[in-house]
């Protein structure tokens, strides 16, 4: 079998780049390649083409131009809108050390002066999220409290509520949750969450890396402080992305330099990058808008095809409140790994959860955190796609599944 012939089907991971974006994106780096901050003729072209990207970007997210913050990709994003809000909020409520520095000449102000901050995520985050969360606890001694999912990979509101009530929640920075996810394809409450955190006083931000492009986005709408997107998973290429603030939202940049980008994300604006996610994210957003239905009508029948050829097979997170494009099961008996390496041999390419957790062959946390025993969380594999898939493509699929799932149970 030919590489040509093999089924994509981890657009979750990355998507390819089309040639469209790539004709959009190149005359920003042979013609109109200037730096942006200079002032001289050509500059101000590479500034307009900047400015109009950012205003294309916004308008697709529901955001306005001053919000986007062009950065490297989902990581960055995460990082920025995690560390940069919480160490903000930390200096503008007083805690930590911060607190204590500050006021350290006021009569009386001593180490006992500490007051903890803390910050609220969820137990199923990307590990942009929690790595920045877990780094806070490590240099500022943050609490980093963890608000647990039902077996749908939802989050627990009233866990949230209770999370952020009485002197604990006077001392939180910030609440940072994803909108979709990327292991089993569940859509959170992003509007509930953020009613529930705002009622607290507390910030939201909200890692929409897997839903950009693929579900509505409204930002302002839902009244979210802070949005990360990835490029790459939308069809612009791989290293580039954006945090979207609010201008109300306290926030520290997380990197020093000349100041650009509202002084949030300093270095040289990549325009050719910028041109081409907001091409690539129109793009995704008009094929979403025209192939929903049948992209949701494929999926459920993708799993319907699942069930039936091995009834053992369990679908994870939501059957409905779910990603367009994102098929996820469990199979007992065998392992992901093992199904999808035979499954790859058959020219099929999936996963057996999040991207990271492949090279580390870890079992898929958010099953974990679903509530699902380790050794069947192990067998968890995932099926993304952008395009509705076809009914042919649906039997070869299943098919490879019947015989790939027989073959490695009878080992
Ligand atoms: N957040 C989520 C939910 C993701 O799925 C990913 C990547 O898979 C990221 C963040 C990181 O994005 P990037 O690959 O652009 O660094």
């Amino acid at each position: 079998m030919t590489d040509s012939e093999a089924l994509y089907l981890d657009a979750a991971a990355t998507e390819p780049v089309s040639r469209d974006v790539i004709d959009a994106m190149t005359p920003f780096m042979t013609d109109a390649y200037a730096n942006p901050a200079s002032v001289h003729q050509p500059g101000r072209t590479a500034a307009r083409a900047l400015d109009a990207a950012r205003a294309s970007f916004a308008a697709d997210l529901g955001a306005k131009p001053d919000d986007v913050i062009f950065t490297s990709g989902g990581t960055e994003s995460d990082n920025l809108a995690v560390k940069g809000i919480a160490m903000a909020r930390m200096r503008q409520l007083g805690l930590g050390n911060v607190g204590v520095d500050d006021f350290g000449d006021a009569p009386g102000a001593t180490q006992t002066d500490f007051r903890r901050p803390r910050i609220i995520i969820s137990s199923i985050e990307h590990p942009a999220v929690s790595g920045s969360a877990d780094w806070l606890a490590r240099w500022f001694g943050f609490d980093v409290v963890r608000i647990p999912v039902d077996g749908e990979a939802h989050i627990d509101l009233d866990a949230l509520d209770r999370a952020l009530d009485g002197e604990a929640g006077e001392r939180t920075t910030l609440v940072a949750m994803m909108l979709a996810n990327n292991e089993v394809g569940s859509v959170e409450p992003v509007e509930r969450i953020v009613s529930i955190a705002h009622a607290h006083h507390v910030p939201v931000h909200v890692d929409a890396v897997q839903a950009a492009g693929f579900i509505p986005i409204r930002m302002r709408d839902w009244d979210v402080d802070s949005l990360a997107v990835s490029g790459h998973k939308f069809g612009a290429p791989k290293g580039l992305g954006a945090l979207l603030v609010r201008g109300r939202t306290p926030i520290e940049p997380i990197i020093s330099g000349g100041g650009q980008e509202r002084g949030l994300r300093s270095g040289t604006q990549n325009v050719a990058g910028a041109v081409a996610l907001a091409i690539a994210l129109r793009r995704s957003n008009t094929r979403m808008a025209a192939h929903y239905r049948e992209l949701v009508a494929s999926r459920d029948m993708l799993i319907d095809a699942v069930r039936r050829v091995v009834p053992r097979a369990e679908l994870t997170g939501d059957p409905e409140r779910r990603l367009p494009g994102h098929v996820s099961f469990v199979f007992p008996g065998v392992t992901g790994e093992a199904l999808l390496v035979d499954l790859d041999a058959r020219g099929i390419a999936c996963s057996s959860g999040s991207a990271c957790a492949i090279g580390r062959h870890e079992i898929p946390p958010t099953l974990l955190a679903m509530g699902i025993e380790p050794q069947i969380a192990k067998s968890a594999l995932r099926m993304t796609f952008r395009e509705p898939l076809t009914r042919v493509d649906i039997e070869r699929i299943s098919l490879a599944i019947e015989e790939s799932y027989t073959a490695l149970t009878k080992r």
